[in-house]
């Protein structure tokens, strides 16, 4: 792994009983402050869920310091290495779950869920013919990458998911499922859920996307196009083969294209993808409405510009 960058990006969940949460949240905050970190933790009854930035050496610690706590010590990190801060400030928030299913019968993975599957088992199981395939992130994820032949639920949040399933793939109960997120924690339940609702053989991909981009032996092949992230980052490569697929197409102008921008309106800042062209000519604005906001970003920017030069 490149570990000459002096940055580290961390990605970690586990579904273990927290007891006081909001006691929990209010002095993990204090620590990871005391650290420098920045980034998004959840803290529930059943677990934690979280992605953080800091150095090297400010990760190292956070690490060892939550492997040496009984809750925390099986917990799987996943590391990238990083020019800097993907986040720009530090949160720890209380919550009923660490992913919000909501369901009316909330999943607990402890009791049900799909077998696990490592990359290098479930690359091949993706290849048998009975099987079928389900990507259990969002239409604004998948957009950018997925695996190949996937069955891509067209829904917003992972809440609708259920629904979507419900309505699409009854029919498929006597199939060999596979799913897969990006780092594993929506399939510890999206999983369990689907052996509830009748599914008889369900599989999940083990650490996600980013573990099977990161295995040495798969080296991310059948998967096409980018991992969508949530930090600054956006996107990062999975597949590591000569297996070289752009998936997607500029909102703007249809040619292919993964390069996702925040819509300059700031009161829209829909996340969608655009070239560099098209960014340059709409001003970075996903409609005519959003170009003409008062405070669009774009158009302040060049304004500054502007009034800079004529100083000159
Ligand atoms: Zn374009
Ligand atoms: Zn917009």
């Amino acid at each position: 792994m490149d570990d000459e960058k002096s940055y580290r990006v961390l990605l970690f969940y586990k579904y273990v009983t927290i007891d006081n949460p909001q006691d929990f949240a209010q002095e993990h905050l204090t620590f990871c402050k005391s650290l420098a970190l920045k980034g998004r933790i959840l803290v529930a009854k059943e677990g934690l869920n979280g992605t953080l930035s800091g150095t090297q050496e400010q990760t190292q610690i956070y690490m060892d310091t939550l492997h040496r706590d009984p809750r925390f010590s099986g917990m799987v990190f996943k590391t990238d290495s990083a020019d800097g801060h993907a986040f720009t400030k530090m949160n720890v928030r209380a919550r009923k779950e660490i992913v919000a299913f909501k369901l009316k019968n909330d999943i607990d993975p402890h009791q049900m869920t799909g077998k696990h599957l490592k990359p290098k088992a479930f690359h091949d199981a993706m290849q048998e013919e009975n099987a079928i395939l389900i990507d259990a992130r969002n239409n604004y994820e998948t957009q950018i990458g997925h695996f190949r032949h996937a069955i891509l639920p067209d829904v917003k949040t992972f809440r609708d998911l259920p629904d979507w399933i419900e309505k699409n793939l009854a029919d498929c109960k006597d199939k060999k499922v596979l799913t897969y997120c990006t780092g594993g924690i929506r399939c510890e339940k999206f999983s369990g859920y689907l052996l509830k609702a009748g599914f008889k053989d369900v599989s999940q991909l083990d650490g996600g996307i980013v573990e099977y981009g990161k295995d040495p032996e798969v080296k991310g092949e059948l998967y096409d196009g980018k991992c969508y992230v949530f930090d600054k980052r956006i996107s990062v490569p999975v597949n590591r083969t000569d297996e070289d697929v752009i998936v997607g197409h500029c909102h703007r102008c249809g040619k292919p294209c993964d390069r996702i921008v925040n819509c300059a309106n700031p009161e829209c800042n829909k996340q969608y993808i655009c070239c560099e062209n098209c960014e340059k000519k709409y001003h970075r604005s996903c409609s005519a409405t959003c170009r003409s906001h008062p405070r669009n970003r774009y158009n302040l920017q060049l304004a500054r510009r502007g009034r800079e030069t004529a100083k000159v």
